[in-house]
C-alpha cells in the first residue's frame, strides 16, 4: 500500500481549498472570491485498494503583522511538518512577486518529511482556464529555476483541469505504508470546524467590506436528536461591533437566514456521505457582539484555531 500527508501550500486566495474540494470529490472545505477564506487545517482522506491520500487543505502564507493573521499562518506553517509531499500551489492570473517568494521561503524553512531529508514538491500552476496556453511556457520555465520540482502541472481546480492526473501523480509519488484510516473516513477534523467553516464561507460570500474578515463562527452545540433522525446546531456568529451585527442579521433577519439555510445544506451534503444516510440538521444561529474577540485567546482556542 502506498500512503502519505499531502499539504496543500500558497498565498491566499490562489484557491487551494476548490483545489481541495475537487482532489476530495466533494465539499469539505470553504471556499470564497476573498482571501483569508480558510480559517483551519481540514483533512480529507482519500482511499483506493492500494492507496492512501491524507490531504490538508490549510490557511494561505502571507507576511502579515497581525496577531490574529498570523495564527492563520502557523496553522499553514505547522502543516509542513511531517509532510510526504507538498502542493504549492501558485495562481498563473497573478504576477510572480515576493509573496510567492514568501511561501517558498516557508516551504524551504518549515518543511520537514518522515521519509527523507526534504518532501517533495509539486508546483502547480492554477487557474489556467484564464489564461492563453502561450502565456504558460514563461511562467514554468520561470518557476523551474528556482527549485528541483519533483512536477510541475498546470490545472484549473475550478474547471477540472488536469485533476485526475493530478491525482494519479501524487499516488505515484507517496511513499510506502499503512492504511491510517479505514475505508470510509472522508475526513478526521472535528464536525465543528467544518461546520464553522461552512457558515464562515456563507458570511464570506453574502457580505461585504471588513464585515467577512470581523466575524467569527461559534459552535455551542451539536446534538443528534435520534427519534427526528436530526443533527441540533446552536452556533454564535460573533462580530465586533453593532453596526456589524445589524448587517449580519439583515433586514427582518434575511441575512441570518440565508446564512444559515445555504450552510444547512452544505452541512447535509457533507453528512449524507459521512454517515452514509441522510441526516436533516436544524440550525439556531445568533449573531452577537464581542469587541475585539480576535484577541481573545479563549475565544480562538474554542473555535479550535489552535494547531
Ligand atoms: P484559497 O484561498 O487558496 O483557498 O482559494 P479558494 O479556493 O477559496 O478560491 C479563491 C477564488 O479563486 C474563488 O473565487 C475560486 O472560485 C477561484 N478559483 C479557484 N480555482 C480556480 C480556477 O482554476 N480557475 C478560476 N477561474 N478560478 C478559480
Ligand atoms: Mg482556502
Amino acid at each position: 500500500m502506498k500512503s502519505g500527508f499531502v499539504a496543500i501550500i500558497g498565498r491566499p486566495n490562489v484557491g487551494k481549498s476548490t483545489l481541495f474540494n475537487s482532489l476530495m470529490n466533494t465539499k469539505l472545505a470553504a471556499v470564497s472570491p476573498k482571501p483569508q477564506t480558510t480559517r483551519a487545517k481540514i483533512s480529507g482522506i482519500l482511499t483506493s485498494s492500494d492507496y492512501q491520500i491524507i490531504l490538508w487543505d490549510c490557511p494561505g502564507l502571507f507576511q502579515t503583522k497581525d496577531t490574529f493573521n498570523k495564527k492563520l499562518v502557523k496553522i499553514a506553517i505547522n502543516s509542513l511538518k511531517d509532510i510526504d509531499l507538498i502542493l504549492w500551489l501558485i495562481d498563473c492570473t497573478k504576477p510572480q512577486d515576493e509573496s510567492d517568494e514568501f511561501v517558498f521561503s516557508c516551504i524551504k524553512k518549515y518543511a520537514t518529511s518522515p521519509n527523507k531529508s526534504s518532501p517533495i514538491i509539486f508546483l502547480l500552476i492554477n487557474k489556467i482556464d484564464k489564461i492563453n496556453k502561450q502565456d504558460l511556457l514563461p511562467l514554468i520555465e520561470s518557476y523551474d529555476k528556482l527549485y528541483n520540482f519533483a512536477e510541475i502541472i498546470p490545472i484549473s481546480a475550478l474547471k477540472g483541469i488536469n485533476i485526475v492526473q493530478l491525482k494519479s501523480t501524487i499516488k505515484k509519488y507517496l511513499p510506502d505504508g499503512p492504511q491510517y484510516f479505514p475505508d470510509e473516513i472522508i475526513t478526521d477534523t472535528p464536525q465543528e470546524l467544518i461546520l464553522s467553516e461552512f457558515i464562515r464561507e456563507k458570511i464570506f460570500l453574502y457580505t461585504k467590506k471588513e464585515i467577512p474578515f470581523s466575524t467569527g463562527v461559534l459552535i455551542n452545540e451539536i446534538r443528534f436528536i435520534e427519534e427526528k433522525n436530526m443533527l441540533y446546531i446552536q452556533a454564535d456568529i460573533l462580530v465586533n461591533k453593532h453596526s456589524a451585527k445589524k448587517i449580519v442579521v439583515g433586514n427582518k433577519g434575511q441575512m441570518i437566514k440565508k446564512i444559515g439555510s445555504s450552510a444547512r445544506l452544505d452541512l447535509e451534503t457533507f453528512l449524507k456521505l459521512q454517515m452514509k444516510k441522510p441526516i436533516k440538521v436544524f440550525m439556531d444561529l445568533y449573531v452577537k457582539v464581542k469587541e475585539n474577540w480576535k484577541e481573545n485567546e479563549s475565544i480562538i482556542s474554542s473555535m479550535g484555531l489552535v494547531t
